[in-house]
């Protein structure tokens, strides 16, 4: 039996509104949808969630839905004719009181009237993720006198960033503060803060989740990493402690600290956030050719099996599905790769484990102790009978080969932990506390779902003497399918 470990999400757009589409890529293999809140209007975001929630239904499957907010994104206004072009050496002009639709070959409006404030001369800016590049000469006012850089082709709204960071844009905007109240409403399981400074950004997330009615540990908070100024230390290790889960985000975070750092940066941001309990996706461009070919090129193809080999929880798909020809294409190409890199010997060591850290709670020492026994002990399966998921997210922060599964009566647990590397989620209710007799339903569970088959065959399961309890797992048993399978 091979499942894949590695996640995948899936950006939602105008390429998946075709449900025909959209059943495609959820068969093909998506374990989570992102809802991009950069583009489109809320009313669009719930049909697709809805949507989604169907579709996932009616093959028995959980996605988890994850909410991306729009974050400080500074973008240029518009040009009279849409698109302008740029010859090195040029002097062109950002004027923050340009009306909105005047730009024109020699300068252009700007949405974020602190820009003039945070750059000065000998700064590099970075337009549409780096592909034009002005520096700035002078500030006089309101206007940044600059030269081109680097030319090329300028249309509306694109994104700028400064080279190295440090623009003060607060993370969360007023539009991320309503675009909190729909993603409580739809009821996601993930919420994406965009462009987080500090670890106060993502705590103010919390805070406005909390406001907004969700309930603590409903939603988890994905910070994505994309300012130069979030990964210096002690910033990232305190983002990262804050949040659930940190996206690469590599769009952005490349521009602001030039492509080279790019796969340095993503190892060291897996590595830690792994090695302090947390979830980790790679994002941006893993398969950016796949937006108008059927298949990806090698190099695509090394990048997604290199994060895998990172030990990365999930891999993301951007344009690749939303607005791609072949998004069904992307995902099962994404999906051949993870699997094939799965099967090369484990690249991800467990030395950070090894050491002597102490455990801080009893359903983390039984994690551990799970994973350090299935791992030397042929196992077929882990069975985790789980409350919140936190059990099975602390055995996941292991390297192993062994599937973990989630067993719980809780839908959002279900989802939740779809994003967990290793972790297969599914509902098992309870309804005995006799510890034979929950093992024999467990194993019997897990045979007609062909999760094992032979007598032989050995199950790690954990659980806590109380259902119901939070956090109170405090036992692991090894059980031998031929001893508690009812006859
Ligand atoms: P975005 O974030 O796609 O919302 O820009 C990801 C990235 O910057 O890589
Ligand atoms: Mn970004």
């Amino acid at each position: 039996m091979s499942i894949r470990r590695t996640k995948i999400v899936a950006t939602l757009g105008p390429a998946t509104d075709d449900p025909v589409m959209l059943e495609k890529i959820i068969k093909a293999g998506v374990d989570v949808v992102r809802l991009n809140f950069s583009h489109g209007d809320a009313e669009t975001h719930k049909k697709r969630a809805e949507l989604v929630r169907t579709i996932a239904a009616k093959y028995l499957r959980h996605v988890a839905i994850l909410v991306d907010l729009q974050g400080p994104k500074i973008r240029i206004a518009r040009f009279r004719d849409k698109k302008i072009f740029l010859e090195r050496g040029a002097p062109f002009v950002l004027d923050i009181n340009l009306p909105s639709e005047a730009g024109d070959e020699t300068q252009v409006g700007i949405s974020y009237p602190q820009l003039a404030s945070d750059v000065e001369p000998g700064d590099v800016l970075m337009l549409d993720d780096g592909r034009v590049e002005l520096d700035v000469d002078r500030v006089e006012g309101g206007r940044l006198f600059c030269t081109v850089r680097v030319g090329g082709e300028l249309s509306n709204n694109k994104g700028i960033n400064l080279q190295g960071g440090g623009l003060s844009a607060a993370a969360l905007t007023e539009k991320d503060k309503a675009d909190i109240q729909t993603a409580v409403q739809i009821d996601a399981d993930y919420v994406a803060v965009s462009f987080p400074r500090t670890a106060a950004d993502i705590e103010e997330a919390r805070q406005l989740l909390r406001e907004a009615g969700a309930i603590d540990g409903n939603i988890g908070i994905v910070a994505k990493i994309e300012r130069a100024e979030a990964i210096e230390m002690p910033v990232i290790e305190e983002i990262i402690k804050a949040s659930d889960v940190i996206m690469v985000a590599r769009g952005d975070l490349g521009v602001e600290i030039g492509d080279a750092r790019l796969p340095g940066v993503q190892k060291d941001l897996i590595t830690r956030s792994r090695a302090l309990n947390r979830v980790v996706i790679t994002a941006t461009q893993m398969m950016e050719s796949m937006i108008k070919s059927p298949l990806p090129t090698r190099a695509e193809v090394c990048d997604v099996a290199n994060a895998v080999f990172d030990g990365t929880d999930a891999v993301m798909l951007s344009a690749e599905t939303a607005s791609g020809d072949y998004p069904d294409k992307a995902v099962e190409a994404m999906d051949r790769v993870c699997l094939e890199a799965e099967q090369y010997p484990l690249m991800v060591n467990n030395e950070e484990r090894k050491e002597y850290a102490p455990f801080h709670r009893i359903d983390e020492a039984i994690a551990m102790a799970t994973m350090y026994a299935a791992n030397h002990l042929n196992v077929k399966a882990i069975a985790s009978l789980t409350e919140t998921g936190s059990t099975t997210l602390w055995m996941s922060r292991t390297s192993s080969n062994i599937p973990i599964f989630a067993l719980t009566p809780h839908r959002k647990t279900c989802t939740r932990v779809t994003l967990f590397r290793g972790v297969y989620p599914f509902k098992f209710f309870m309804d005995t506390i006799d510890h034979a007799e929950l093992n024999q339903a467990v194993i019997d569970d897990f045979l007609r779902r062909g999760l094992v088959d032979s007598d032989d065959d050995l199950v790690i399961l954990t659980k806590g003497d109380l259902s119901g309890v939070r956090g109170g797992t405090n036992a692991m048993k090894i059980v031998r399918v031929g001893d508690v399978r009812s006859r």
